[in-house]
């Protein structure tokens, strides 16, 4: 084989009560890549369509991620990458993930897999800290993993997948403005409060218990997230109707997808995401702001062969 396409997925991160550390992937929404074995050596960004990210093969995720891919496996072979690049760079829905994610995805696969899929997530992630200095790796490990993950961020990602009740959806938009991740993490406090963080954990240890047992009121009483999302939100326009709009309709929980400006909102039904929906696009029409709005599942796939 010396050629491959994948598609590689956007993804919702800092999933409420998991700062940093819970996402779920984004059903149909993601960058494709086409990975073709060549005789140049190295890792070569041949071409970018969609929306612009730098060519340069040092400033470009997927092709950062690829390289730190081979030097690992101290191979000499050559690889040209094309990206067409369909989610819009600073979305909050993992953009810069997506196309590390598929680099290293596609690159394995090409070799014929000599590294384990969740291996595959350190490489990925030396892309994602050209994005970020910081970047955690909870979009990377969705776009890699898909359906709904908990990553740590320390050397070996471990990553868990989560067991997601298929009727839980997600409605998401994204307003076509750019917030810049390094810019986002810098209007967070460096520490936070012992009580806070105590609240923080037990919420988590809620939502990972409701999606065990099914139990959505658990799973409502469980997102809140007291760590972020009080600082963000007035960056993130229309988020503060958006919520009102989601608590008055009793959603399951509204907030920041990443570091803005995409938000999400989580529902029990197929039915109830069509209807908020249509809510939700109204105001952003009002406000004259260009979007784009999708609905996904939960445990939609990870990168795949297209
Ligand atoms: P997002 O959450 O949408 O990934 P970030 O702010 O984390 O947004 O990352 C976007 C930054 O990463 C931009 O400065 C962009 O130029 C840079 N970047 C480099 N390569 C890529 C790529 N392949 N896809 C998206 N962004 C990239």
């Amino acid at each position: 084989m010396n050629q491959i396409k994948i598609f590689s997925p956007a993804s919702v991160s800092n999933l409420c009560c998991g700062f940093d550390i819970l996402g779920f992937s984004i059903d149909g929404i993601g960058d494709e890549l086409t990975i073709t074995k060549s005789t140049n050596k190295g890792i070569n960004i041949k071409e970018i369509k969609g929306y612009n990210v730098p060519l340069e093969n040092n400033k470009n995720t997927a092709s950062v991620a690829a390289q730190a891919l081979l030097n690992h496996l101290e191979i000499n072979e050559g690889f040209d990458i094309e990206i067409n690049k369909k989610i819009k760079p600073g979305s909050g829905i993992g953009s810069s993930a997506a196309s590390a994610v598929g680099a290293v995805y596609g690159i394995n696969k090409l070799l014929g897999n000599p590294l384990k899929h969740e291996e595959l997530i350190k490489f990925a992630m030396k892309g994602e800290f050209i994005s970020s200095k910081t970047a955690p790796a909870d979009n990377v490990a969705s776009a890699l993993h898909g359906g709904t993950i908990l990553v740590n961020n320390r050397e070996n990602y471990n990553v868990i997948k989560l067991p997601v009740p298929k009727n839980l959806y997600a409605i998401i938009h994204h307003p076509l403005i750019e917030i810049k991740t390094s810019d986002s993490r810098g209007i967070l406090p460096k520490s936070v409060d012992l009580k806070i963080a105590s609240d923080q954990l037990s919420a988590l240890g809620g939502f990972i218990h409701s999606l065990h047992t099914k139990d959505f009121e658990l799973m409502k009483i469980s997102l809140k997230d007291y760590l972020v999302e009080q600082y963000r939100s007035d960056y993130v326009p229309a988020f503060n109707e958006i919520k009102s709009v989601a608590d008055l309709n009793n959603t399951i929980c509204c907030s920041i997808s990443g570091s803005g400006p995409s938000i999400f909102t989580l529902v029990k039904s197929l039915s109830e995401a069509k209807r908020l929906k249509l809510l939700f696009d109204d105001i952003y029409n009002g406000k004259k702001l260009e979007f784009n709005s999708y609905i996904t599942g939960l445990n939609s796939k990870g990168a795949h062969e297209i």
